[in-house]
């Protein structure tokens, strides 16, 4: 018991300090881009609105991880039932709403976005934090494929239950790193990661989500071929105690 409340606390601190240092690093940038107009640079304007676009992308940046990490911060709130709007849904619906969610991005990289659900099943789920994992994990292969790729989300239930794949064509993961890849923070190619918009907590709230209906969530990639995630959901997802 004490050793687990060790390792606990120690990942506590490690969450602590890996959020002081994604906030932080933001932060530091705008200041620095703020100070560098005032003390000239703004005097040309190519300088001015290269910075501008330089600072906003920080402030977007920065936004991005306080929503991630509200988000986390409400997901693990007790009690859960008063955050959880559960009710019946249709899977198929669910999907094709992630999709139009993610349609402009998937355009903007001529990649091909597929939704396959042939098949109605009623799920019993929070409809709108179900959309944000699925939503997740596409935005994922979205981001992390080449250009004129295909992206296929489907929806289908079977004997284990209800089950929501994405995959990709894009550049799969290396065996290494899926210990960790639902992990705070964790990213495979950190410097990619940021230049793309990434928070590094993306699985993480995947992997929340998933949990609090009872799920599960894994991932099927090779290398150089690309990825499939994979929620599989209970039957009776959602009767969370
Ligand atoms: P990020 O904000 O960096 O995308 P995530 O938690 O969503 O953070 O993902 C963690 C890491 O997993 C990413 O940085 C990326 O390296 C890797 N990853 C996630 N999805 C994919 C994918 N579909 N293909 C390849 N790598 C991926």
């Amino acid at each position: 018991m004490a050793t687990r409340l060790d390792r606990l606390e120690n990942l506590r601190m490690d969450f602590v300090a890996n959020v002081s240092h994604e906030l932080k690093t933001p932060v530091a940038t705008i200041m620095g881009f703020v100070e560098t107009l005032l003390e000239g640079a703004m005097d040309s304007p190519e300088d001015l609105e290269h910075f501008l676009e330089i600072i906003a992308r920080q402030a977007d940046r920065l936004s991005a991880i306080i929503d991630d990490l509200l988000t986390l911060s409400r997901l693990e709130s007790a009690p859960l039932s008063e955050i959880l709007d559960l009710k019946d849904r249709n899977l198929c619906g669910l999907l094709e709403t992630s999709y139009q969610i993610c349609r402009e991005r998937a355009e903007e990289k001529n990649i091909s976005l597929s939704v396959d659900c042939p098949v109605p099943v009623n799920i019993f789920v929070d409809r709108s934090l179900l959309t944000q994992a699925v939503v997740n994990l596409v935005d994922n292969a979205i981001k992390y494929s080449p250009d004129n790729t295909r992206v296929l989300l489907s929806g289908s239930e079977g004997a284990d239950g209800v089950r929501i794949s994405v995959t990709d064509n894009g550049p799969g993961i290396e065996q290494k790193h899926l210990t960790r890849l639902f992990e705070r923070f964790y990213r495979v190619d950190k410097a990619r990661s940021r230049k793309l918009g990434g928070t590094g907590l993306g699985l993480a709230i995947v992997k929340h989500i998933v949990s609090v209906h009872e799920g599960q969530v894994r991932v099927e990639t090779r290398p150089g071929e690309g990825s499939t995630f994979i929620i599989l959901l209970p039957r009776h997802a959602g009767w969370v105690h």
